[in-house]
């Protein structure tokens, strides 16, 4: 038996495992770590796939971070934002497909206006997309950043049950090589444990090939949602945008098959370590393959996130460049998802939110 063999069959995981797994020396080591994950993920969760439905609804950001393409100093992009009208509008195309979930996304805006914005959206869409097989509506997923604890009461009891909020990395010299010195790796791990205190399903996940970053440094990010019994977990590859300054700061540490590689290694410890809860296989993971989405799924990743960004503003929605999938439409990108999950012998599931067993409501 192998080394990486034995370190399987453990039942609990310490950091110097961890770096172990995240590191494996030959492919066949990295297929033994994968095939381990997949037959956790079938025997935890089975063959289904959940769609989350994303909206990425606005552009416009308070913040400046280094790595962003929607930064506020990027005064290359045309703002947008859309009304509630429209947004509404894709959650009913979103609960007619029978995703089950919508994931509302934009920049970090703190202003009353934007809050209001943010509450009837959700009360709206709960409210007009129940029906015989949504009988509780669709399921919402927020990811519009650090706010403060009356505003995050606000969403939860507009409606909305799940959040996702990145730490991006929890190593605290890397933290603020990426972040202006108004951000802090502090507030972020504040604004997770008040999501989880107000009730919220909380997700949370990194960057993956930072400049700087090192193995141990993912580890300790791995161990960082062990800690914290995080509930959902959406990590990518880290991609560099013209317009922000992370590019020319420093040379990344891997290569770009190199970093692929690691996000599929992370997914997969991540698998083996929490058993079922839901891992998103990110757009990011297509970005840098064609094939990156199933793969992530191959490596234990159960959630996928189509597109449905109304095509006239995914343009101005790149995080990063090369962002697939501009000028398709969410048509488009539900029959292209579907296929690429039955190309992995997995399944799509409708008109079911997905929540984990473990999470109680
Ligand atoms: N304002 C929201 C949404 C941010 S965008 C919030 O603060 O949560 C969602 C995620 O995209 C970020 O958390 C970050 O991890 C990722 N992202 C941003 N820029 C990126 C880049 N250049 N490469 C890869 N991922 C990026």
């Amino acid at each position: 038996m192998s080394d990486i063999q034995s370190l399987l069959r453990q039942t609990s995981f310490q950091k110097e495992d961890v770096i172990t797994l995240l590191s494996p020396q030959n492919t066949d080591d990295i297929e033994t770590i994968r095939r381990h994950a997949e037959r956790v993920l079938l025997r935890a969760i089975g063959k289904k796939v959940h769609y989350r439905g994303l909206v990425e609804f606005s552009n416009r950001c308070n913040l400046d971070c280094y790595y962003c393409g929607i930064r506020r100093s990027n005064g290359t992009l045309t703002r947008f934002s859309m009304s509630v009208d429209n947004i509404v509008d894709a959650a009913k195309w979103c609960a007619a497909k029978g995703y089950g979930s919508i994931v509302l996304q934009s920049g970090q805006r703190t202003g009353n206006d934007f809050i209001e914005h943010v509450v009837s959206a959700i009360s709206r869409i709960k409210k007009e997309t129940v029906s015989s097989s949504l009988p509780d509506g669709l399921g919402i997923t927020l990811c519009v950043g650090e706010q403060s604890k009356e505003t995050y009461m606000r969403f939860f009891n507009a409606g909305a049950h799940r959040y996702l909020l990145r730490i991006e990395t929890t190593h605290p010299g890397l933290f603020s090589k990426i972040h202006p010195p108004t951000q802090t790796l502090e507030h972020r791990i504040e604004c997770l444990n008040t999501l989880k205190e107000i009730g919220f399903m909380v997700g949370t996940g990194v960057m993956i090939g930072l400049p700087g970053q090192t193995i141990r440094m993912l580890a300790d990010d791995i161990l960082f949602f062990q800690q914290y019994n995080i509930d959902m977990i959406g990590m990518g590859p880290y991609l560099p945008h013209r317009q922000a300054p992370l590019q020319n700061l420093s040379e990344a540490t891997w290569t770009t098959p190199a970093i692929l590689q690691k996000a599929l290694l992370m997914i997969a410890v991540c698998r083996i370590l929490f058993k079922d809860i839901n891992i998103a296989a990110t757009t990011a993971l297509q970005a840098i393959a064609p094939k990156g989405r199933e793969e992530g799924l191959r490596y234990g990743a159960n959630i996928l996130m189509p597109q449905l960004t109304p095509t006239r503003f995914r343009k101005s929605y790149q995080l990063y460049e090369n962002k697939p999938c501009l000028e398709e439409s969410k048509g488009d990108c539900a029959l292209c998802l579907k296929s690429r999950i039955e190309s992995v012998d997995r399944q799509l599931a409708v008109n079911e939110w997905g929540d984990p067993h473990s999470f109680s409501h």
